[in-house]
C-alpha cells in the first residue's frame, strides 16, 4: 500500500515539517510530516479539504500510518496554545 504524500511546511516555531490540515471542528492543525509511533491522527482528502480525524485509542494500537499532532510535539507547543 502506497502512502499519499501531502505537502510540508515547516512550523513557524521550531525547524520541523509539517502538514497543515483541517480538524473535524474545522480548525487549522499542523501534523507532524511523518508518521510516528503513538501517533492518533489519520490525514482524509474530505470534500476536498486535509482533514485530521484524531482516531480512538484503541483503534490507533499498532498502526503505522498515524501522525501525531504538531501541538503535541512542538517544543513551543506553549506558543500554539496561547493561539
Ligand atoms: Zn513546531
Amino acid at each position: 500500500m502506497s502512502t499519499p504524500t501531502y505537502p510540508t511546511e515547516k512550523c513557524r516555531s521550531c525547524p520541523a515539517q509539517v502538514i497543515w490540515a483541517v480538524t473535524e471542528r474545522g480548525k487549522s492543525m499542523p501534523v507532524d510530516a511523518e508518521p510516528a509511533a503513538g501517533g492518533n491522527v489519520q490525514l482524509v482528502e474530505r470534500y476536498g479539504q486535509l482533514t485530521a480525524v484524531v482516531v480512538p485509542v484503541k483503534r490507533a494500537f499498532g498502526r503505522t500510518t498515524l501522525r501525531k499532532s504538531h501541538l503535541m510535539t512542538c517544543p513551543h507547543a506553549d506558543e500554539w496554545r496561547r493561539r
